[in-house]
């Protein structure tokens, strides 16, 4: 028991000794002999190797001369170095696990055990927790390289630690996002937006940093920790969208919109496997003649009850989920194989378009997967045609331009869809090398009400034709929209007036007249 005995310790590194020489040089002997050391009137204790550091306790008296006795007392120092180099082994364990090494900030998995403490305890109705994500740090750390961004990232902690580091817990949760839980008066968005008025010191450079936070409070939460950071992650989503460096609270609304969002994407995948998915075809019409060129293939959906969920739904969520990889290909055989009855039945003229989203396009396996329906479905490729949107132009124009090479290469054909809506240039479309514009329906429905020599579809017509392109006009409802694009030279059409999307039995009756 040294409870009670006075004694000091030194580490060998660094060894610092402020103690008398007789002292100094026995704690020497002990740490350079790597053993106990026993005087009249002094005793040395060594222990070794505690995480990766010796240690030597001076105990200001002697202990008896005992062989025997300084036998059980190496053995209990060995005993105890291990407990001791156990204890600093995990103590640097816990430090790994639980802090970010960069800022010596608590990490994500500290911070979701203090919100779990928080959650329940008293504290948890008046508590709020803030994310914090630097406005373009991506940007920053490949423009001026990931040392300077780590440097920025440690003057952040810094700053955050200086204003909140005694009340409040602080936290880096992912590359540029920092945590900030505490009373709600103190994680005010005001406050922390304010901290990122003054210039940031990096690598002795001023830098300006701006940030959008995500707040959420707990006054009334019902769910757990991890629920409560992924709250929080969904405000500061919604804030990023509307508008960089602001703040967004969370609301019951949005967990809801996004917990209905997860239910459709589960519903939608069982829907799929349970074949509850098929496919419609619209006529597409030469307004001329007034005869069917053609369809576009549209996907429907319709559940256990019975009720239709609009695509205009369950699309963005089949493309933000990867679903739509596996279902658009489904679609894109099934128009395939119905075309080919069709050209069986001897339609041999007809064409089926088809929607291709982007996370389609950008799959690996696409090209595959298309000349595997081709094959298998054994249609001439011109026949069909690819619906892609100008907005896939925007993103990746690149990729974009040697994967419709290849498409065009096979003879495949490719139309621009909702034409008119996205940004793409002139002359980015001119690289693209398209085969058809379709106007969006925006621009057909706005017909009659503009001067039809202004009007955006007009134009567009003329923009096909002098870049000798085909044009179709979709949702075309009125005769006089039907008439007005006649004359602005569009031949084809697509819209209620004419039919609306139909069965593959629907649409053979169709045909048939
Ligand atoms: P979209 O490609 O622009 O398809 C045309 C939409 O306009 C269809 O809606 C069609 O039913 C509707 N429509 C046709 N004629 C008229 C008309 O005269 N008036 C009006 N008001 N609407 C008309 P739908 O079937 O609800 O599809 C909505 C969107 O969902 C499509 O827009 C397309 O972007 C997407 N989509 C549908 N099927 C697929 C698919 O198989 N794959 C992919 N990637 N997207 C699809
Ligand atoms: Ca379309
Ligand atoms: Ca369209």
């Amino acid at each position: 028991d040294l409870g009670s005995v006075k004694y000091q310790a030194w580490l060998e590194r660094p060894l610092v000794l402020v103690a008398d020489e007789s002292t100094q040089t026995i704690v020497q002997t002990c740490l350079f002999e790597r053993r106990n050391f026993y005087d009249e009137n002094a005793t040395a204790l060594y222990f070794s190797n505690i995480g990766g550091a010796s240690l030597a306790m001076y105990l200001d008296f002697g202990l008896r001369h005992d062989a025997i006795d300084h036998h059980l007392l190496d053995m209990l120092c060995s005993n105890v170095s291990v407990c001791l180099d156990n204890v600093v082994l995990t103590s640097r364990m816990h430090n790994l696990a639980f802090f970010d090494p960069l800022t010596g900030l608590a990490n994500r998995l500290q911070l979701l055990q203090t919100l779990h403490d928080t959650l329940h305890s008293p504290k948890k109705d008046d508590s709020a927790l803030a994310l914090i994500d630097i406005d373009h740090f991506a940007e920053t750390n490949d423009a001026l390289g990931h040392q300077f961004g780590d440097f920025l990232l440690c003057s952040v902690g810094k700053r955050l630690r200086s204003h909140f580091g005694d009340n409040c817990q602080i936290a880096r949760i992912g590359n540029d996002i920092f945590a900030i839980l505490g009373h709600e008066d103190l994680v005010s968005p005001n406050l922390i937006l304010s901290l990122f008025q003054q210039a940031f010191i990096a690598d002795h450079q001023n830098v300006q940093l701006s940030a959008t936070l995500g707040l959420i409070k707990f006054s009334d939460y019902e769910h757990s920790s991890s629920e409560a950071l992924k709250d929080a992650n969904i405000a500061l989503k919604r804030a990023k969208l509307h508008n960089r460096s602001a703040y967004c609270y969370f609301t019951r609304d949005m967990g809801v919109e996004i917990r209905e969002r997860v239910r459709m994407m589960h519903a939608l995948r069982a829907a799929f496997e349970g074949e509850r998915l098929f496919v419609v075809y619209q006529p597409q019409i030469d307004m001329r003649s007034g005869k069917t060129v053609g369809a576009e293939a549209l996907l429907r959906w319709r559940t256990e009850e019975g009720n239709f969920v609009p695509p205009d739904q369950f699309i963005p969520i089949a493309e933000y989920s990867g679903l739509i990889v596996n279902i658009g290909e489904w679609v894109l055989r099934s128009a395939c194989f119905e075309l080919m009855q069709l050209r069986e039945a001897g339609y041999l003229e007809f064409q089926i378009a088809v929607n291709v989203s982007q996370a389609q396009f950008s799959h690996p396996q696409f090209m595959h997967s298309l000349e595997r329906a081709l094959k298998d479905s054994r249609i001439p490729p011109h026949c069909l045609e690819l619906e892609i949107t100008e907005s896939m132009a925007m993103t990746d124009p690149e990729m974009l331009i040697s994967m419709l090479q290849k498409i065009k290469g096979m003879g495949v054909r490719i139309s621009i869809d909702d034409f008119g809506t996205g940004f793409s240039s002139l002359s980015q479309l001119q690289k693209l090398n398209v085969d058809k514009l379709k106007i969006d329906r925006a621009f057909v429905s706005e017909i009659s009400s503009v001067d039809s020599e202004a009007s955006i579809a007009r134009m567009i017509v003329q923009l096909s034709q002098s870049l000798n392109l085909a044009v179709i006009a979709e949702g075309v409802e009125t005769k006089e929209q039907a008439e007005a694009l006649l004359t602005f030279g569009c031949q084809f059409a697509q819209g209620f007036l004419y039919a609306k999307p139909k069965t593959k039995t629907e649409l053979r009756a169709w045909l048939k007249g």
